[in-house]
């Protein structure tokens, strides 16, 4: 089941179009069935967790990070993930660069947006992204590749398309002034229930966990 819904979803996404298989709570086997199916990016939540199942299944995938990532475990972060969806401040940053210089790995960064601005939610204020991207510049082993938004939660997921479109354009537009970004190419949006209207709102990256593994079990 698992590994025909990773076909049938990959299969209707658009030319260029990258799958992130949100994997939080899912075990290994489950992971290697979406493998099966053709996943090629892990996206995972905690740092723990996915040190755990990059153990087992190892480096034949991609894996990003997606949830917030703690200073503390940037260490573990650097050696697991091949890109940070979700880089959200200067000081995480800092560290970052720090550890990626100690094994000299290049690391691609996506900017988390806080699109609805909503102060208690993660991500930078869209008006602060392109002063955070000017400082992260300056960071020799941090690659900064593009945004990543969850947006808010709402009722409805149209609700969902006025804060993809406003980080589609900060997207753009940061990449229009700024042509020394040479891997300025990726916009991450959309989940299960939003990465059709995601879609239409240019992501090239989605991140679907519950459309391909069903309802997560609350423990
Ligand atoms: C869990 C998660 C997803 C996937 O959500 P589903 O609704 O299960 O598809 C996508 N992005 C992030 C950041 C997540 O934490």
């Amino acid at each position: 089941m698992i590994k025909e819904n990773v076909k049938n979803l990959l299969n209707s996404l658009p030319e260029g179009v990258k799958l992130v298989v949100a994997a939080k709570t899912r075990t290994v086997e489950e992971i290697n069935e979406a493998i099966l199916g053709g996943a090629s990016i892990i996206g995972e939540n905690y740092v723990q967790e996915a040190k755990r199942k990059f153990d087992a299944v190892g480096s034949r995938v991609k894996w990003h990070l997606i949830g917030h990532l703690q200073k503390n475990k940037a260490k573990t972060a650097v050696r697991i993930f091949d890109m940070i969806e979700t880089l959200d401040s200067w000081e995480l940053a800092v560290v970052l660069n720090k550890e990626c210089q100690k094994i000299g790995k290049q690391l691609p960064v996506l900017i988390e947006v806080n699109s609805a601005s909503e102060p208690q939610k993660q991500g930078v204020f869209i008006d602060d992204v392109e002063s955070l991207l000017k400082d992260i510049l300056r960071l020799e082993y941090l690659k900064p590749c593009g945004l990543m938004t969850m947006g808010p939660n709402v009722s409805k997921q149209q609700d969902l398309k006025e804060y993809f479109k406003k980080t589609r354009e900060l997207f753009f537009n940061i990449g229009r002034s700024n042509l020394e970004l040479c891997d300025w190419r990726y916009l991450s949006m959309g989940m299960s229930g939003s990465y059709k209207i995601a879609l239409e709102q240019g992501a090239n990256i989605v991140r679907v966990g519950t459309a391909i593994f069903g309802e997560r079990s609350l423990k």
